[in-house]
């Protein structure tokens, strides 16, 4: 097992759209128990491949710290599709090991179905709600290119903007290893 550095706000590899994995291997296996160890000594829920600077499509969760989700099965959803979302679009406070420090609302549907290869690589689908609908769509997005803090407008933005250059530029402290000198989008 080795922890990985997690990228930061903003690499070039967090703003590009994944590839689809093209099949089990050894080393799609090493990337998953890596990524779940990573995530836990870092405090995350969810972790996407290309937080660690691989540019597959897939991502892990955990919610087992958080109050209530102890004894939730851990995910691996490799080359998601979400098929649906519905529901009422409730806001929460989300946060992000790529973007340390920053905690803000995001609006999102409450339910949603989603295709995926588990980490033996079969198919699955699962029909999520709630947290566990918010961590697959915020996971979902980064392999997209997308994160939470692309949601947020007007005063939000401006007052969040600051931290996040900060981010870019390594100058936040972290108590878990971040990648530097990575390439960032111009
Ligand atoms: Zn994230």
């Amino acid at each position: 097992m080795a922890l990985l550095p997690i990228y930061p706000y903003d690499a070039r590899v967090l703003r590009e759209e994944t590839r689809d994995v093209v099949g089990p291997s050894p080393v799609l296996t090493g990337l998953i128990v890596n990524m779940f160890e990573t995530m836990r000594v870092a405090g995350g829920i969810g972790l996407a491949a290309n937080q660690v600077g691989e540019g597959s499509s897939l991502f892990v969760i955990d919610l087992r710290p958080m109050e209530g989700f102890e004894e939730s099965s851990p995910l691996v959803m490799i080359n998601p599709v979400i098929t649906d979302m519905w529901g009422e679009e409730i806001g929460y406070e989300e946060g992000c090991l790529s973007v340390p420090n920053v905690r803000e609302e995001v609006f999102r549907p409450e339910k949603l179905h989603i295709r995926y290869r588990d980490a033996s690589y079969q198919e699955q689908e699962l029909e999520a709600d709630d947290f566990l609908a918010r961590v697959i769509q915020h996971e979902y997005d980064h392999l997209r290119g997308v994160f939470f803090t692309d949601y947020l407008r007007g005063l939000r933005k401006r007052l969040v903007m600051p931290v996040l250059k900060k981010i870019r530029s390594g100058e936040t402290e972290i108590d878990y290893p971040m990648a530097t000198d990575v390439e960032l989008v111009s």
